[in-house]
């Protein structure tokens, strides 16, 4: 039986913890839709970005990545997607593993959709044009069911009246929304958000963390990168904690922000807790639907 209050425990990862158990339990002993399994990445800097990483989600959760800078939760996340090469180790998308190169490669990678911190919106192209072009290029999808499905998709996000609208007209919080609205339009099984409300004004966090609450709640299995600790308690169904490139711990939301094992969560949990909340004005905006 595993004790919350075992603050002594030496990982933070219990192979006899019941809540994991019970996780794969829920998940009616499916294996999971995104495996990664022991990742190593070295850059050819040197550094160590990761270093033997394994987590998993199943069809429909929400996982959240929380931890400090530098460690490696981003370049995780572009191996997940194939953008980053891995050195040992493997990760499965479906059963499938994941590749950087070739046709592999690109068939995973339209399976997932990927939101960056900084929107790669197209700078000379409409919403509609932004989100229509991976259907009509990769999917190759006639023109009008194309632009029926972008609009669809902007309408998802809120933003149905911003179709003709340039990236340099719209807020930050509307252009995130457009990525999300992109990386939707290609129907993926999963997303994965990097830090997509860290390059945001506070005051359009709230938008961008509205739509993304909506998708969890349809039940698009994501792996979400967030400093933003009140999403991540409310919304994931298990949260991961990465320090250095190893994962120090992970939970139930309510276990890693309640009753953290190590020393090391504790303080980066009061850390975040206690730096200036550049985000408090979105969050005010948090449970308003999208304009
Ligand atoms: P996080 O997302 O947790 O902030 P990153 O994955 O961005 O962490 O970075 C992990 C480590 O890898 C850091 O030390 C960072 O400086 C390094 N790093 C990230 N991207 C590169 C890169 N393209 N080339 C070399 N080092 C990198």
């Amino acid at each position: 039986m595993t004790n919350d209050t075992d603050h002594g425990a030496e990982t933070g990862r219990d192979p006899n913890d019941d809540r994991r158990d019970d996780r794969r339990r829920h998940a009616n002993d499916e294996p999971p839709l995104i495996n990664i399994e022991n990742v190593f990445r070295r850059y050819p800097t040197g550094v160590e970005a990761l270093r033997g990483v394994s987590l998993f989600a199943h069809e429909g959760e929400v996982v959240c990545i929380i931890g400090p800078s530098g460690s490696g939760k981003s370049t995780l996340l572009r191996c997940v997607n194939g953008l980053e090469p891995i050195d040992r180790g493997r990760i499965l998308v479906g059963g499938r593993e994941v590749r950087v190169k070739g046709r592999e490669a690109r068939e995973i990678r339209r399976q997932i959709g990927m939101v960056f911190q900084s929107f790669e919106l197209f700078p000379h192209m409409t919403a509609l044009s932004n989100v229509s072009e991976g259907p009509r290029t990769v999917l190759r999808m006639p023109r009008d069911k194309v632009e029926a499905r972008a609009r669809e998709f902007l309408a998802k996000v809120g933003l149905a009246d911003k179709a003709d609208a340039l990236p340099a007209q719209l807020s930050g919080g509307q252009q995130q929304r457009v990525a999300i609205a992109r990386a939707l339009a290609m129907q993926p099984r999963a997303m994965l958000f990097d830090e997509a409300t860290s390059a945001l004004d506070p005051e359009t966090v709230g938008e961008v963390l509205n739509v993304m609450q909506q998708l969890a709640q349809e039940g698009m299995t994501m792996l979400v990168v967030t400093h933003e600790m009140a999403f991540a308690r409310s919304v994931a169904d298990w949260v991961v904690v990465m320090e250095n490139g190893q994962v120090l711990e992970e939970g139930t939301p309510k276990r890693i922000f309640e009753a953290p094992r190590l020393a090391r969560t504790r303080e980066f949990l009061q850390r975040v807790e206690h730096a200036p909340a550049p985000t408090a004005q979105g969050l005010q905006a948090y449970n308003r639907p999208p304009d």
